[in-house]
């Protein structure tokens, strides 16, 4: 019995049939950029998530950089940000303009450390991007009382986090505005590219929806210096095709989760990382830290079982980050977590007799 790291057929197959109609109602109106279908999708996404606005995108790296934009994030703007993520937080700051400020993580969790974000507040700073990482938020109050104090935009990281909730309240309602991803594999994945910012903020939506079309809020005016960047309406009909069923394989997540740790609780030398009290954890990734990582991927991946590293190289040692000029040593928890961690197979369609696969697997590595 191999152990794939993530199957998505196992979400799809029973969905084909009202997938195809969505396709073809689409394929029918010919409304493939922006439209009706991404307009409703908005509205159930927004209230699903608790916000006022949603605005359709075309990825979550362009609803980071955008929702930076529109809020007029720029040229001397410092944001914070954790180095244990995804490559499109420091790409959407860069972008935007402004510089990225690294903080480090918990070594627990690997959630950004909001006593690291209180230190690096600066008079430059105008911003705060803590990331909802492996699908459990990031501690929400701390940062949201640190905003306010100091008049900063606070924007979540919510790409891996779909339906995932802090203190009893569904992450993309936490801050100023929050990004999300479709890609494929999220909680919530599209057919294909796709993103969303959800926000409370009327202002703020409206500027978003200039900037995912040209600038633009009336035919060939352009406002603002904009993009093509707006959501495609294939995938808005596919994403509403998908909601409905997000609270059901996120519940199913947690229980493959619950199997796993009580299954690795024996496993000497496999740690798993640590869940906040507050936190409704949604498990995009289920991740342990383990010794000799690198062997025991090698030996996993030999008995048919896949794994992920997420990520081995924090931010600040990325080559796209080097003018930033941070060096080796800087942040020495994630730099670490980075050499210990392994992202386990994790998806809605995995079997419960896999998931004691990959346990004994690993008890027989170790
Ligand atoms: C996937 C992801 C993104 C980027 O989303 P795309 O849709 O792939 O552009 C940003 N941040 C995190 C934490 C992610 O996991």
């Amino acid at each position: 019995m191999n152990v794939p790291f993530v199957d998505l057929s196992s979400v799809h197959q029973p969905l084909a049939g009202a997938l195809t109609a969505a396709i073809d109602r689409v394929m029918a109106s010919s409304a493939f950029a922006g439209g009706p279908e991404v307009e409703a999708f908005e509205t159930s996404f927004a209230t699903y998530c608790g916000t006022d606005y949603c605005v359709g995108v075309g990825s979550g790296t362009a609803a980071l950089e955008l929702v930076l934009r529109a809020a007029g994030v720029g040229s001397g703007d410092e944001v914070i940000v954790p180095v244990n993520t995804f490559v499109a937080d420091a790409e959407a700051v860069l972008l935007a303009g402004a510089t990225p400020v690294f903080v480090d993580v918990d070594a627990g969790t690997g959630l950004v450390d909001g006593e690291a974000v209180a230190a690096a507040v600066g008079e430059n700073t105008a911003a705060i991007l803590p990331v909802h990482l492996y699908g459990q938020p990031a501690a929400m109050a701390p940062l949201q009382a640190l905003a306010a104090r100091q008049g900063l935009l606070l924007v979540e990281d919510a790409c891996q986090a779909h339906g995932a909730g802090d203190d009893g309240r569904r992450v993309g309602s936490l801050g100023d505005a929050a990004a999300f991803s479709f890609y494929p594999s999220k909680n919530l994945g599209a057919l294909g590219e796709a993103g969303c910012v959800t926000t409370d903020d009327a202002t703020l939506a409206g500027r978003l929806r200039m900037l995912r079309d040209h600038g633009s809020r009336e035919r060939y005016r352009h406002e603002l210096l904009g993009r093509n960047d707006r959501m495609d309406g294939l995938q808005a009909a596919a994403l509403g095709v998908k909601l409905p069923h997000l609270d059901g394989w996120n519940a199913r997540r947690r229980e493959l989760a619950a199997r796993y740790r009580r299954g690795l609780a024996a496993v000497e030398g496999v740690v798993c990382l640590a869940e906040r009290e507050a936190a409704e954890h949604v498990f995009h990734l289920f991740v342990v830290r383990v010794s000799q990582r690198d062997r025991v991927r090698e030996g996993l991946q030999a008995a048919g079982i896949g794994t992920g590293i997420h990520y081995p190289v924090p931010l600040h040692l990325q080559p796209c980050c080097a003018q930033l000029g941070y060096r080796e040593g800087a942040f020495p928890v994630a730099e670490t977590l980075a050499g210990e961690i392994l992202s386990l197979p994790m998806f809605p369609g995995l079997s419960d007799d896999q998931v004691d696969r990959v346990i004994g697997e690993l008890r027989s590595l170790l």
